[in-house]
């Protein structure tokens, strides 16, 4: 068989993790990677929370945690803790957990008791209180338990996007990808219209059979060169720029943190949201906001004041996002991976996500062969319809917020302009009806399940009833009181994060 070349345009996180999946994936005879980078125009270099997909990529490539993690100043997450998003009595704040295997004796009560709360009956249905997570990252515990605690929690990470950009580099060498440092300047067409090669400001040309197109938010190829038009979600996701800059660990007499988080916070601020993102050796922030609703300087100086920091004490980088998807990922010869394919803002951490399973899913198709046209719209709309899916859910807290104090958060809750699938989501839902069901008919539990979407109703505390609760003796069913107790015994099994970062 005849060895294909495939180049990869852009070594940020989705260039590199592209290059080692694909590299992983196929026998160096049958496929030769090469992947092509500018080292002037660099990466993006956010990107610092991941999902638990990470956590397979790793292991799928054999780069163990206590190889990658020191290098990339990483630390565990259990999950998204987000402030301030609710005005209602008892929703200032909720955990958004990863699955874990206590779920099964947990989530029962949760949906029970959040259907009885529908049903105006008097339970306690705040998500933190179900989830083993929550307590693991309340308390600053790794995930990984002790060997006498039989069940595991699924976790992701956090990680400095440089420093992990270049242990995937070094693991992609191993694997024999070729790497080429130089800014293409013009890209080179067939007849046919597919691309035959990149044309590099030395005046050399890179050809290839097949191109990923991992240039971030330029865009080179899939964009620029085979006009595949960008579908904009900002009629319902308003939020366009970041603002970045980090902080330091309060630290103890030997220069350890005193506490190093488990978790991401997501704060609402007036006019968006901030990110925290605890890393080994510092704190990533950054704010993500509409710049319709306020100017770069002010969200700049509402950020310095959270973090109480000044412009002597660190340099903010500014950002402008992108918000939406292409209307297809892969076009000709050309897939596009990363910001180049299409950007969420980054609420639920899932870019990298969403660049892995689109990888993983290109080599299913490459690998057997399905490349045709059919085929290749077969795949355009599994990815587009992921894109949808997660989208809906991330203007899901927006939709539901109860924030009165600025006009953003006014428009964010009466923005009418919602899929129909997440219309109808929210009335089963009003409706005190079973979301399960409806989320099986729609067959969008593969983007968030049912756990995820009670844990973002019920931590809103979106309930429609106002008045006095009612008392019934269902609400003893599952107390909450003992699954509180259940919660905080399994936590006992855990070690602080920073005993297990200890490698
Ligand atoms: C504010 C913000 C916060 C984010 N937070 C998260 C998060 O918490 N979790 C998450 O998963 N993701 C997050 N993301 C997304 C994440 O940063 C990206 O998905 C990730 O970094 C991958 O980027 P990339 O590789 O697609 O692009 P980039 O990092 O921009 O890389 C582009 C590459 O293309 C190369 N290139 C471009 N043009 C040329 C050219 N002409 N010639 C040669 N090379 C070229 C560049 O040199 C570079 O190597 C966030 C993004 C933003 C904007």
């Amino acid at each position: 068989m005849q060895q294909q070349k495939i180049l990869v345009l852009g070594g940020g996180t989705a260039g590199w993790m592209a290059a080692n999946l694909i590299a992983d994936a196929f026998d160096a005879k049958r496929v030769k990677v090469c992947v092509l980078e500018s080292p002037e125009i660099g990466i993006v270099g956010v990107g610092e929370g991941s999902t638990p997909q990470l956590k397979a990529l790793f292991e799928k490539l054999g780069i163990t945690e206590s190889d990658w993690m020191p290098k990339a100043n990483a630390t565990f997450k259990n999950g998204i803790r987000f402030r301030g998003w609710s005005s209602k009595p008892n929703c200032e704040e909720y955990f958004h957990p990863f699955p874990a295997k206590t779920d099964r004796d947990t989530a029962q009560a949760f949906v029970y008791n959040s259907y009885l709360r529908r049903q105006n009956i008097d339970v306690d249905v705040h998500p933190s209180k179900y989830f083993l997570p929550s307590y693991l990252a309340q308390q600053s515990l790794g995930p990984h338990p002790n060997e006498s605690f039989p069940f595991s929690v699924s976790y992701g990470y956090h990680f400095d996007a440089y420093l992990v950009g270049e242990v995937l580099k070094q693991h992609a060498f191993k694997l024999g990808v070729e790497h080429i440092e130089a800014t293409v300047t013009q890209v080179n067409q067939s007849s046919s219209g597919d691309i035959s090669g990149l044309v590099t400001e030395q005046g050399s040309t890179i050809e290839a059979d097949f191109f990923i197109d991992c240039s971030g938010f330029a865009g080179l190829l899939i964009g620029k060169t085979l006009n595949v038009d960008f579908d904009s979600f900002s009629e319902n996701l308003f939020n366009d720029s970041a603002v970045v800059m980090p902080s330091q660990h309060v630290c103890d007499e030997t220069g350890s943190p005193k506490q190093l988080e488990s978790q991401t916070t997501a704060s609402a601020l007036s006019n968006g949201w901030a990110w925290e993102i605890p890393l080994s050796n510092r704190i990533g922030n950054g704010y993500v906001y509409s710049a319709s609703h306020i100017s770069h300087d002010k969200a700049e100086t509402e950020l310095r004041a959270k973090l109480g920091l000044l412009e002597s004490d660190v340099q903010a980088r500014h950002l402008k996002m992108r918000v939406g998807q292409r209307k297809e990922h892969w076009s000709r010869n050309c897939l596009a991976v990363g910001l180049s394919q299409g950007f969420l803002e980054p609420l639920e951490a899932t870019a990298l996500h969403l660049a892995q399973v689109t990888i993983e899913t290109f080599i299913q198709y490459f690998a057997a062969g399905r490349t045709s046209l059919r085929e290749k719209a077969e795949f355009n709309k599994a990815i587009y319809s992921r894109f949808e899916g997660i989208r809906d859910y991330i203007v899901c807290h927006y939709k539901v917020n109860s924030r009165t104090d600025s006009e953003y958060w006014r428009e964010c809750a009466e923005n009418t302009n919602l899929s129909d699938s997440l219309r109808s989501l929210l009335s089963v839902w009003n409706a005190g009806e079973d979301i399960s069901i409806e989320i099986e008919r729609q067959g969008i539990a593969q983007y968030y399940p049912t756990l995820s979407w009670h844990c973002l109703l019920s931590g809103y505390g979106v309930f429609d009833f106002t008045g006095e609760l009612l008392k019934d003796d269902r609400a003893q069913r599952f107390a909450v009181e003992d699954v509180v107790d259940f919660n905080r015994r399994c936590a006992l099994n855990f070690k602080p994060q920073v005993t297990q970062l200890d490698f």
